[in-house]
């Protein structure tokens, strides 16, 4: 959706049943463009985009998306709530312990088999939130060659 202009993401929202407004286009759009960013990044990235909005209209209009599933909030053991536009696929994440670069990693093969349990114990699934936690190639480098 980074191509996604105002219009485009104000029909979006409509679709969803939410006003257009400025501040939920501009949270939007901040997602799409930063994508696995904190509340604090997006407000940061709002704030460049359409100027002045308080830090809990950020936070309101993320609650907002977030429960109309246009964004995904997830939130890795010691880290900020992230939010991103990737919605529907679920896809996992690879995370950095030292750097704690966030990457998109797709669901192991095929279609979304985590969501697959053993045993469902007839709950009906839609999400398996799983993270994979390491080291990044940067971070790899670094500790070999110093
Ligand atoms: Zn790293
Ligand atoms: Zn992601
Ligand atoms: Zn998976």
């Amino acid at each position: 959706m980074s191509e996604a202009t105002a219009v485009d993401v104000a029909q979006l929202l409509r679709e969803n049943g939410l006003h257009a407004t400025a501040q939920r286009v501009g949270v939007l759009r901040a997602v799409s463009e930063h994508p696995h960013a904190t509340a604090d990044e997006i407000v940061v990235a709002v704030r460049d985009r359409i100027g002045a909005i308080s830090r809990q209209s950020v936070y309101d209009a993320l609650a907002a998306l977030t429960e109309r599933r246009l964004i995904r909030r997830f939130q890795p053991a010691g880290s900020s709530a992230r939010y991103e536009d990737r919605v529907g696929d679920n896809h996992h994440h690879l995370i950095c312990r030292s750097c704690h670069v966030v990457v998109d990693v797709d669901c192991a093969v095929g279609e979304a088999p985590c969501l697959t349990a053993a045993d469902d114990a007839g709950y009906e699934l839609d999400e398996a939130e799983v993270v994979f936690w390491g080291t990044c190639p940067p971070c790899l480098a670094t500790a070999t060659t110093t």
